[in-house]
């Protein structure tokens, strides 16, 4: 038997098994699952083992040259989720299984520390004449483990009376194993679960009625507006999977992965939790898939890629706030975390529960009418609490009677107000940064980035930022067009709009949560926590703010501007207007007093807005599905998009236009839109084209798509340029 190898090499070309003989030397060690070494063409490349089999040309077979790891990476569960996604999503073999054990790859193993240890041997020496020996002697019964210096710092002694000990035979210096426990410094508090209430009851039964049906998948669409209680709907069946020998995940977008939320996971499930996000060192990392894949820990909590979190047995698989972009990957391999949980689930049998107050169209429309999900409702919030009343306020009144500010009258009075009654308000704006326009009102002029077409935020530090590539220069005081002094500052940021409360409520506490100010590691916690013990009035944020928050203080959310998304040349842009108004506005009225949202909007007759006005998901949903259906959008058609980049435009232009020629000369029934320049037709220093293709069957489009990267990759031309392709994209940018 030979050993069948992928070859670490992201390329469509080399994506298939070539087969090794295993050296006598490695005989037995060479597993499925393990990362070799092996020669290829004239050099030696990284390679995973994927399977065993006789080779076809056994004669000009050459050896594995080494191996890399003591034991497997990856399950054969694994490898099959792998292929199913590079099948998928057309991506080589090797990107998708790198995806799911890159924390295994960025360090080399455990971390592993000397510690010393009473010698098992010898029954308690006499140290009557040697007090400093005593000393140490009775720290280390009580902690042992210390290293040479910490023992001798806990016992107060010199360290050259640690080493004499071990000399005699003492102590003994072993290495252990330190975990690295991103919770470590955490106070692990035990949480009582609270009493649920009928509808959360009814939720939590039929989950674990499917729990404990032997057979396939089963998926639950959990629908429940804002404050239901959907965590606890997720905790309860998380308990149940556990008392049942199975094991969970639960995954989150990141920006709702905070440190509440950690700390509701382990104060119910203590150390059986492994945490999973952006924001653990890979030491952290490694050591949490190592105590998923001993079984220590046998509940993940993570962001996206948690998906690939290495279970033996997952039970239940839960997407809170499926509805979430941010599940999808925008970059190879680009998949969507829904949709290989449902493709896991299928392997596994397991259970899957899709959480929002705001299903994604394509979820819902499984859920009702005889779909294949079953839906499952949390029609109230918790403690019979009403959902805020939400007014909208007309920008362009505002406008017109003379009001040139940020702030509406009645916005500015509904916080003057909460401010009087010391109640706490969010304000909602979906831009960082200053000003998002600088121009010069001579020239016209507005600056833009040098690398992309972008054009520029001010910041309050006196620079100009690119929110794209980072690209950041010092503001200039002359229009560097014409050098003009009448630069102008115009649309705003959350720190306009922080500057802006400063000048109007001089005597508010203000904090600003937006991805400036959690820079440093715990600044989230500190700004969340200190807004929840009440140390500020008002909190002003980007999206950051309208997830997961749960300050019952908060009586009033303002939305600066309802129309940024609205417009964006995106053909979900309603529906992600409406998702983002409708979650923000569910931070308001948590607590007994009530709560109320202010949103401004210079649209306020479009639907998205006056839905989420009404609390009023089944209006919008019917209306949206209406105008999909028309246009020939998801979920009534399937998408594909082609993306292609390079650093000439002419040639991203030329090759754009050979895939399409190569889509049609496919022959398969696909409808071309494009190619067209891309909305932001330039990121770092790259131009971008695309073509989206559209069709009744993923089949089809996958065949037209594998078609144009196939004639693509003949032709030899365009070398220069890139293609990418995006099944199923959830951005049109
Ligand atoms: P959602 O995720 O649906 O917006 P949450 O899960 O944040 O709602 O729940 C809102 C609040 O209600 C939380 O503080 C939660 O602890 C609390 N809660 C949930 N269920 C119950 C219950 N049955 N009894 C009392 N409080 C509950
Ligand atoms: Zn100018
Ligand atoms: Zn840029």
């Amino acid at each position: 038997m030979h050993a069948e190898v992928l070859v670490s090499l992201a390329l469509r070309q080399v994506d298939k098994v070539f087969h090794y003989n295993v050296p006598s030397s490695l005989a037995g060690k060479v597993q499925v699952g393990s990362r070799v070494l092996v020669p290829f063409g004239r050099r030696k490349v990284e390679g995973y083992v994927v399977g065993f089999s006789p080779a076809p040309n056994p004669a000009d077979l050459k050896d594995v040259a080494a191996l890399l790891d003591e034991g497997p990476l990856f399950t054969p569960h694994q490898l099959a989720l792998a292929r199913w996604m590079a099948a998928y999503y057309l991506c080589p073999t090797v990107k998708a299984l790198r995806a799911m054990i890159w924390p295994l790859l960025q360090v080399k193993g455990p971390k592993k520390v000397r510690g010393l240890w009473p010698a098992a041997c010898c029954e308690a020496p006499d140290f009557r004449r040697a007090p400093k020996s005593a000393a140490v002697w009775q720290v280390i019964q009580a902690r042992p483990g210390l290293s040479r210096k910490e023992l001798a710092e806990a016992a107060g002694v010199s360290p050259r009376v640690v080493d004499v000990m071990v000399a005699r035979g003492l102590l003994r210096s072993e290495e252990r194993v330190e975990s690295r426990d991103p919770c470590q410094d955490l106070p692990e508090k035990r949480i009582k679960p609270p009493v649920l209430h009928g509808e959360q009851i009814r939720a939590v039964s039929k989950i674990i009625e499917a729990l404990d049906q032997k057979g396939g998948r089963q998926v639950f669409l959990l629908h429940g507006v804002t404050g239901s209680g959907k965590t606890e709907v997720y905790l309860h069946a998380i308990a149940a999977a556990l008392a049942r020998g199975k094991q969970a995940m639960m995954l989150v977008p990141e920006i709702a992965l905070t440190p509440q939320m950690i700390d509701i996971f382990r104060g119910r499930f203590g150390r059986q939790v492994a945490v999973l996000h952006s924001r653990l060192s890979d030491g952290e990392r490694y050591d949490e898939y190592q105590r998923l894949r001993t079984g220590e820990a046998g509940v993940v909590l993570g962001a996206r890629s948690a998906i690939f979190a290495p279970l033996e047995q997952p039970g239940l698989i839960i997407l809170d706030e499926e509805h979430e972009p941010s599940y999808k990957q925008e970059e190879s391999p680009r998949y969507h975390a829904r949709t290989v949980a449902l493709r896991l689930a299928g392997y596994a049998g397991a259970v899957v529960v899709l959480g929002s107050a705001t299903p994604s169209l394509e979820s819902y429309c499984q859920a009702v009418g005889g779909g294949a999900y079953h839906l499952l409702e949390l029609t109230r919030r918790v403690g019979e609490l009403p959902l805020p009343s939400v007014r909208l306020v007309d920008l362009r009144r505002e406008l017109q009677e003379g009001n040139k500010g940020i702030f509406s009258r009645d916005l500015q009075e509904a916080i003057a107000r909460r401010l009087s009654r010391r109640e706490q308000v969010i304000l909602f704006l979906n831009r960082r940064g200053y000003s998002t326009l600088v121009v010069c009102r001579e020239c016209g002029l507005v600056l833009k980035c040098p690398h992309c077409d972008i054009s520029l935020t001010y910041h309050v530090s006196g620079r100009l930022r690119c929110h794209y590539c980072n690209y950041s220069v010092l503001a200039p005081s002359l229009c560097p067009g014409c050098g003009s002094r009448h630069v102008a500052y115009l649309g705003m940021g959350t720190q306009k709009v922080e500057q802006e409360i400063r000048r109007l409520f001089p005597t508010a506490r203000v904090l600003r949560l937006d991805s400036d100010t959690v820079g440093r590691r715990g600044a989230h916690r500190e700004i969340v926590d200190s807004f929840r013990e009440g140390e500020a009035d008002i909190l002003i944020g980007t999206q950051m703010v309208a997830k997961g928050l749960d300050i019952p203080g908060v009586t009033l959310v303002g939305v600066i501007n309802a129309d940024i998304s609205l417009y964006m040349p995106d053909f979900r842009a309603s529906e992600r207007t409406f998702q983002l108004l409708t979650q923000v506005a569910g931070r308001s009225g948590r607590g007994e007093q009530g709560g109320e949202v202010l949103i401004q909007t210079y649209s306020p007759d479009h639907y998205a807005v006056t839905c989420a006005q009404n609390h009023d998901y089944q209006g919008f949903y019917r209306r949206e599905m209406a105008l999909r259906r028309t246009l020939g959008y998801p979920p009534y058609t399937h998408l594909a998009r082609l993306l292609v980049t390079g650093r000439m435009e002419k040639e991203v232009q030329e090759a754009a236009d050979f895939l399409a020629q190569a889509v049609h000369a496919a022959g398969v029934p696909v409808e071309l839109l494009g190619p067209a320049p891309a909305p932001l037709t330039r990121i770092k220093d790259r131009y971008r084209w695309h073509l989206v293709l559209k069709a009744s069957a993923q089949g089809v489009l996958r065949e037209a798509a594998t078609a144009a990267l196939d004639g693509f990759s003949g032709t030899g031309r365009y070398r220069r340029v890139q293609v990418s392709v995006d099944i199923a994209p959830q951005s049109m940018m």
